[in-house]
């Protein structure tokens, strides 16, 4: 994501920087009204690029998943995408407040002439201004509520919803201020193909088509309540269901007025297009979740998305495998995958981290599980029973050389895990996580 990102950055940067310094856009002026125009240029062209491309992943687009490395990161970097524009727009906005400290400080000459056009044009472009004024006020409260992580997630969806038609307010203003040179320059050119697709990411979203394509509908075949917090529900899905690979996702809508909700595929794909999904009480939706479900109401599926896939596995790579409570659900999907065939499972070690080993509702399944594996080796560690996983503990138990990791569970242990492993095995490991976490 951080190299993405960064690329996009520097790509913008270097276009900015090809009108600046050999088209000579702001050639003229003098150094602090050039260097003030310059930045508006940079932090609205940074903003709007990054915008765009927040635009585009938000319309879900599979073909970007090989590249991302799956949805769910995907949505990690359309969310620090979001950021990022959001910081540069403010950047943007302050800039161009600036002109009255700048006449304060050396006064009006050697300020650069305002491009001037006739008629309705003119009239176009005052109305793009005041436009992205208030667009970057309504994108300013949009992260002010996304970071503030006690705002409930259902009006926050709600409200992210205007993001696309707020998006096209900025595309406006950006296609009717950019100055007129850039369009027969690298920095045009950029903004074109990321306007492009911002502008196609947007209109799918406000159509309703997002994901579309990937839709199927299906029915609830049984409901079972597997712990006090967690309610298993087998489907069936409908002809159009293309399969999927152990360990990905989808989206589930149980009742439209809700939406889509995603949740891992927690079995193995054995082509009678069945799924079942292990769903955990984790907040208001799902805690009046098993109570609303029953037996052949009709669900929405949309996917399979992901890529948190065990055929990527490096095959020279110790295999450590790590979930944490709800986390262990695509491991079940993946264990179940190789019960046809045992001899082929790689060699790997489970640790699956739970409150308590006792009363764990998926402890029996995948013992019975790795029965058949003999090279999967499952530890089980009940922080009841004082058998917390702490990275000394996986590096006592493997010796040197590269391991993988594949982790899914909290995003504490996650963090913990990955600083101590950095610290007992230096550079020697890789680590896949699957993000449970989309805002
Ligand atoms: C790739 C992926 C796989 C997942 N697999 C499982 C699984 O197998 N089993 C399981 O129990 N949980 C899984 N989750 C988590 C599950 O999606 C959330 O717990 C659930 O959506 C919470 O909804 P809520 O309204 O009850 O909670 P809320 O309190 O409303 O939300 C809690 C958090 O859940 C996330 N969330 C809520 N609604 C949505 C939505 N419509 N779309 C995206 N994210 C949302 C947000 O991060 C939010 O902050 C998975 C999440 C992801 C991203």
């Amino acid at each position: 994501m951080k190299t993405i990102l960064a690329s996009l950055i520097g790509l913008v940067s270097l276009a900015w920087g090809w009108g600046a310094f050999v088209a000579g856009s702001t050639a003229g002026g003098t150094a602090p009204w050039a260097i003030r125009q310059e930045a508006l240029y940079l932090t609205g062209l940074l903003s709007i690029a990054l915008m765009s491309f927040a635009v585009l992943l938000a319309a879900r687009p599979a073909w970007l998943e090989g590249p991302l490395g799956g949805m769910d990161r995907m949505y990690r970097t359309h969310k620090w995408a979001g950021i990022l524009a959001v910081g540069f727009a403010a950047l943007h906005w302050l800039v161009e407040m600036s002109d009255d400290v700048i006449k304060a400080l050396v006064g009006r000459e050697g300020r650069l002439p305002k491009e001037k056009y006739a008629g309705f044009l003119e009239v176009l472009r005052d109305l793009a201004e005041g436009m992205g004024e208030w667009a970057i006020y309504a994108v300013l409260a949009m992260l002010a509520l996304t970071l503030w992580k006690r705002f409930s997630y259902r009006p926050w969806r709600f409200l992210h919803q205007a993001m696309p038609a707020i998006y096209l307010m900025l595309v406006f203003h950006a296609a009717l201020l950019a100055p007129a040179d850039y369009w027969s320059e690298p920095a045009g050119w950029l903004l074109v193909l990321l306007l492009t697709g911002g502008v196609y990411g947007s209109l799918h979203s406000l159509t309703g088509r997002i994901g579309r394509s990937r839709q199927v509908q299906g029915k609830i075949l049984s409901i079972e309540q597997s712990a006090a917090d967690i309610v298993a529900v087998r489907c069936r899905l409908g002809e159009g269901w293309r399969g999927h690979r152990s360990g990905q996702f989808a989206f589930i809508t149980f009742d439209r007025a809700e939406g889509p909700h995603p949740f891992t595929i927690a079995s193995a794909d054995r082509g009678d297009r069945t799924v079942t999904f292990h769903i955990k009480a984790l907040g208001d939706y799902t805690r009046s979740l098993a109570g609303r479900l029953q037996a052949g109401q009709p669900v929405t599926v949309e996917g399979p998305y992901g890529r948190f896939d065990m055929a990527r596995r490096n095959r020279r790579a110790q295999q450590v495998w790590i979930a944490g409570g709800i986390g262990i659900t695509p491991f079940l999907a993946w264990l179940e995958s190789l019960q046809t065939q045992p001899a082929d499972a790689p060699a790997a070690d489970l640790h699956y981290c739970t409150r308590d080993r006792e009363t764990d509702p998926f402890v029996a399944r995948l013992e019975a599980l790795c029965e058949s594996l003999p090279k999967v080796c499952l530890h089980v560690h009940g922080s009841r029973q004082g058998e917390s996983l702490t990275a000394t503990t996986l590096a006592a138990a493997k010796g040197k050389g590269r391991a993988e990791v594949w982790f899914c569970g909290p995003q504490g242990l996650a963090d913990a895990l990955k600083t101590g492993l950095r610290d007992t095995r230096g550079g020697q490991f890789r680590f896949h996580q699957e993000a449970f976490e989309m805002r």
